[in-house]
């Protein structure tokens, strides 16, 4: 464990309270610190570096890109990089799995693209309501604050946040019917009072909220309600996006198309911020100006984002590939929750998670694990569950390696 870790006097308080150690070097799925310290990384970049760090495949054309002269920041204006970019996603994304969406760049981050989202569902639909689900998480802007369902991340906000409530989310315990039927049934009665949402806005796995995945029938039945009410749905696809789930949008396997989706961490191959919302071609309705911001045009991940693509995207045994890495961390994660009375699984697909009885847990694993060579996060309102987040391109040696520190933490701190 590094020993010479020291806190920046004029820094703010941050993950280095749980991991206190300075980062020199990454590759692959591991980092090391300023005294030599391998670590394995669970974490990645909360699920920014779904590629690994430093993928010579992305790392490559950037640093020619770099070199070259051309344009960095060109907010909307168009640049091959962008163009590229814009082209490539059709390719290998959109047309594959005849998705016929409009691609717009809200600005860099996850948040960025969740406020363009709520914006729009309430330009397109007259309506202001947004309704959104117990344990969200969608960002920490005031928009997209006002959906997520986390009273403490809610509270730092200091005031009553408006035009939202949050509905039970239970896709992973049970079916969910009763809560659709207990909607519908306050939809369709007139003296209700409650007005009707401009959209609902869903995670398919509330990665922050403690892992919790909602099933395929569950996300049909929101579905279908929402086409049955013309409520628009939107998809945050930050974290569970771009292939954490196995799949490049995490609501494929359900088969639905959601109206609009967000998507940002991992779409710039590189941990570099850009961020995508998407949305169907009718919904393309802002006037010039509605929605701006000065960082819509970072070329440097364009031109990663697109190599990303091209590297793993166009390869047809890339899914073949996490598939196998998926079900060989599942084999893992049963042997560990196996080992701890009343834990169970959680997540879906390399955005897993284990569960314990004892709320904390959790947190003791992880900073066992720390101090053994692995960089692992805690996910849920009270940090009770273990997330394992691996880039979907680790070897099975590095898996493994990272699995067997997990397993020793979990012997250690319940011995
Ligand atoms: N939506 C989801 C589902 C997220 O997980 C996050 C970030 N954890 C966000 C939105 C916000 O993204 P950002 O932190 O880049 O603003």
């Amino acid at each position: 464990m590094s020993d010479v870790f020291t806190e920046v006097e004029s820094a703010v308080r941050s993950y280095s309270r749980s991991w206190p150690a300075t980062f020199v070097r990454a590759s692959g799925a591991k980092q090391w610190a300023e005294d030599g310290t391998e670590y394995i990384d669970f974490f990645s970049g909360a699920g920014a570096l779904n590629y690994g760090h430093n993928d010579p495949a992305v790392i490559e054309p950037l640093i020619a890109y770099l070199q070259s002269g051309a344009v960095l920041h060109s907010l909307d204006m168009q640049t091959p990089a962008k163009r590229e970019f814009l082209e490539t996603f059709s390719e290998l994304i959109l047309k594959p799995r005849s998705l016929d969406y409009k691609v717009m760049f809200p600005g860099p981050t996850g948040t960025n693209t969740v406020e363009a989202a709520l914006k729009l569902a309430r330009k397109a639909t007259g309506r202001q309501h947004i309704l959104s689900f117990t344990n969200a998480f969608h960002g920490m802007t005031l928009g997209s604050l006002s959906v997520t369902g986390n009273a403490m991340k809610r509270r730092g906000a200091g005031i009553p946040l408006t035009h939202t409530s949050r509905l039970p989310y239970d896709g992973y315990l049970a079916s969910g019917q009763s809560d659709f039927e207990w909607l519908e049934n306050v939809l369709e009665d007139s003296g209700s009072g409650v007005d009707k949402p401009a959209a609902i806005i869903v995670e398919t796995v509330q990665g922050e909220g403690g892992l919790r995945a909602a099933s395929a029938e569950w996300l049909r039945t929101l579905e279908s309600l929402c086409r049955r009410h013309e409520i628009l749905l939107i998809v945050d696809d930050v974290q569970a996006g771009c292939g954490r789930t196995g799949s490049f949008f995490s609501f494929e396997e359900a088969g639905i198309t959601p109206d609009i989706v967000c998507l940002s961490k991992s779409i710039s191959g590189s941990g570099l911020p850009l961020a995508l919302t998407l949305f169907r071609p009718e919904l393309d309705l802002w006037e010039p100006g509605e929605h701006n911001g000065t960082f819509r045009g970072n070329n440097p991940a364009f031109v990663t984002g697109t190599a990303a693509l091209k590297a793993y995207w166009a390869d047809p045994t890339f899914q073949n590939f996490m598939g196998g890495t998926i079900a060989h961390l599942q084999r893992r994660l049963d042997e560990i929750i196996g080992m701890v009375d009343g834990a169970s699984q959680r997540g879906r697909g390399l955005l897993a998670g284990v569960k314990f009885a004892d709320p904390n847990l959790a947190q003791a694993v992880a900073a066992e694990s720390f101090r053994n060579g692995l960089l692992v996060e805690t996910s849920g309102s009270e940090d009770e569950v273990l997330k394992i987040m691996p880039p979907l391109t680790i070897s099975t040696q590095d898996l493994d390696a990272g699995c067997d520190i997990l397993a020793a933490a979990v012997r250690e701190v319940t011995s």
